[in-house]
Parts: C-alpha cells; structure tokens; sequence
C-alpha cells in the first residue's frame, strides 16, 4: 500500500546563490528541485541523541540542507563513542556531545541553524523542547525515553522518524498517527517495553559501528521524504536490516485500535513516569537487590580479607565470555547469565548447605540484580551483588584497565 502525504513544510521563499551552487545535485532531481529544496531551507528537525544514530543523521541532515537542527543531547564524549559516533572526533573526547556535533555540522554546512537542548530529556522540559519543530528523529537508546518521545510527540502531533541498533541489527520505522488515521505509534508496535534485563542495551550488548550508517541514513531518508512530500514514507511500515545476512526486510505495523494512546479508548492522555514503566530492573531484582548490595569499596575490601584467609566467597561474575576478556575484577570466576537461567549454574557453585557466601557481578549491576533473584530464590539466602559492576570497579579501584 502506497501513501502520498503533503509536504510537511511550506516552502521557504528563495534560495541564495550559494544555497543554489551548494544543493544543486539535489535540485536537478525533479521530484526534489527548488521547491522540495526549500522546504528543507525552512525545516526544523529535532535529533534526539547526537550518538550512534545521531551522528549520521545529524550530518546527512546538515548536509541536505535542513534549514534548522535542534540537537537533544546532554552527554559528554567518551572514547569508546568514536568507534561508531562519527560526528565526534578525538579532539572532542570530554567535550560536550552536543556542542562538538554542532561544530561537525557547521564544518559540513554552515549555511544551516543548529540548536542545542543541552539538558536530560524528561516530562517537565519534553513538551517545551519539542514544541515548534516540524519532524523528530530518535536516536535513543533506551525504553524509557523512547516511550516518552513517542508520547510527546503524538500529544503535539509531531510526526517522527525511529531508529533502533543493536549488535548486527537495526529497525526504523515513521510513527505519525496524527498525520494519518491508520497510521500506527510506537505503543501500537510495541505495547509494552520488554521485561527489564530481557534486551541489554547497545553499552551491554555492543552494536557493530557501521550499523548506525545503515539506520541512520534511512531516518534521514524517511525525514527528507515526510519534509519534502516525496515518496511513500515507512507510515505503517518497520524496516528491519540484518547486517550479517545482509537482509532488508519491510513489515507491515497496523494501528492498534486499542493502543494505550492513539487507540479508540486512549488510557495515556498525559505524559506517565517512563521509569517506572519501563523499570531499571525487573521487580523480582529489586527486591533482591534490596539490603543485598555492595560497594565496589566493600568488595575490594572482602577481596583482600579473602587472600588473607580471614574470609571465604566465591566472587562470580555473570557477563559474556567477550565482556570477561575485555576487563574483570581479579579474582572473580566467569558463568554467563544465561546459564542460571537454564539452571546450569547450581551444579558450579558452592551448595547451599557448605555456607560459603555468593558475590555476583555484571558490567554495572542489572544482570547481576536479576541473577541475585535467581539465586536467593533458591536458597542462597547471604548472596550479595555488587552495584555498579565492573563499571565502577575500573572507574572507582582499577582505572588502569579499559572500559567498555
Ligand atoms: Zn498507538
């Protein structure tokens, strides 16, 4: 099913001379020409995240033309960014995100605005943010804010472009159901954010840097598409690309008559509290972690009383095998998180009658919360995790080893 929508936004009144040299590959397609070209001159897009998505997304919109940027970020460029955050550069490490990727951009095109929203997005300033801007695109990396966007946009009818990686696969899709009454919301695709601990995200699972290209510029694709009033844009459609057979496969999303918010009978009529909805970690974790946590302090302390003899633990930690050879906490003995779940663990620890206590620990303390609840649910009453993970152990005792 194809769709033809009008443009999004009017034309601006002219283009300069340079505007005219600089887009000129642009202006000689005859469904873009100067009319599709001005509408980007008077376009204002909104990226959220100038990361993995972001950074393509911002210079490719840059690049086209897109008269004005917004740019939603409030984080600092780390090392382990550059590997796939293009935008950013060596120079940049420590810097702001969103400041380096503006200085990127006006590198690329100076004739475009960008504007920064140098804060944490959340419901007191989303609306506020968003309001004004023509068309979204999310670069997000976790549920929380996703569903938050998605809310906020459909409240101001703002259509959006979304975009998701992870490892070798990527998914994008146009939510925009205020622009069409069968087009469908994120909430119609995905209801319900996956259990807590269920989907690691990119800084747990990694994400093959190429892969934001990939994403990144079918966003910009769809946004040039809804700005511009050419094509037929992925309304009611999710791309799915899986970079190691390299397949593009385009499915079919249908509007949920009863979706939470853009439904018949819409339950969401106000922005919620995404964190709670979302959850850091699964209740069951919680209520594990609770009273049942220890400092990346306590646990080099307990570790030195342990070479001492003064103290017997077994110190486990629950990541993968890559993660493991990537840093660790000396001493800890390595059983994937998977392998409690099937069962397969028990038979490699200490039972729970020989007395001797469990300390577990992930890359920064969800997996390891879930794998406590695991644990305490069968019988190991004294286990303990380590907030933070290896995370804070290399941040806060170790920093001679690398982080991921
Ligand atoms: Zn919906």
């Amino acid at each position: 099913m194809s769709r033809e929508l009008p443009p999004l936004v009017e034309p601006a009144a002219e283009l300069t001379v340079d505007e005219v040299r600089r887009y000129s590959r642009h202006l000689i397609i005859p469904d873009v020409g100067m009319t599709g070209q001005k509408r980007l001159k008077n376009a204002k897009v909104l990226v959220i995240g100038a990361g993995g998505l972001g950074s393509p997304a911002l210079l490719y919109l840059a690049a086209a033309g897109v008269g004005t940027i917004g740019i939603a970020e409030f984080d600092e460029v780390d090392e382990s960014n550059l590997q796939r955050q293009v935008i950013h550069g060596q120079s940049d490490v420590g810097r702001s995100k969103a400041a380096s990727a503006r200085d990127s951009i006006l590198e690329v095109n100076p004739l475009v605005e960008v504007v920064l929203h140098e804060e944490r997005l959340d419901n007191d300033n989303v609306m506020s943010v968003f309001e004004g801007y023509d068309l979204i695109v999310d670069g997000t990396d976790n549920f929380a804010t996703r569903y938050m966007v998605n809310d906020a946009a459909y409240f101001l009818g703002i259509p959006y472009v979304w975009g998701s990686i992870y490892r070798f696969d990527g998914q994008a899709s146009v939510f925009a159901p205020t622009l069409a009454e069968d087009a469908p919301c994120y909430r119609c695709l995905y209801p319900e954010p996956p259990p807590p601990g269920m989907v690691p995200s990119c800084a747990e699972g990694g994400v093959l840097g190429v892969l934001c290209a990939a994403i990144g510029s079918i966003q910009v694709n769809e946004a040039i598409k809804l700005l511009a009033g050419i094509g037929d844009p992925a309304i009611g459609k999710l791309v799915i690309y899986d970079a190691l057979e390299l397949e593009w496969r385009k499915l079919r999303v249908r509007k949920d008559p009863n979706c939470a918010l853009c439904g018949e009978h819409p339950t969401v009529t106000g922005l919620i509290d995404y964190e709670t909805f979302c959850g850091a970690v699964s209740q069951s974790a919680a209520e594990a972690a609770a009273g049942s946590t220890i400092s990346v302090t306590t646990l080099e302390h307990m570790l030195k009383e342990r070479e001492n003899g003064e103290r017997d633990f077994v110190l486990v930690d629950v990541r993968e095998l890559n993660e493991f050879e990537i840093n660790r906490i000396p001493g800890s003995v390595l059983i994937p998180k998977g392998e409690f779940i099937n069962g397969n663990a028990l038979a490699d620890l200490p039972s729970v009658d020989a007395g001797q206590q469990v300390v577990l620990h992930c890359k920064s303390g969800v997996r390891s919360a879930e794998v406590l609840a695991i644990l305490k649910g069968a019988g190991y009453s004294d286990a303990v995790h380590v907030g933070g993970g290896v995370v804070a152990w290399v941040n806060q005792i170790d920093p001679s080893q690398p982080s991921y």
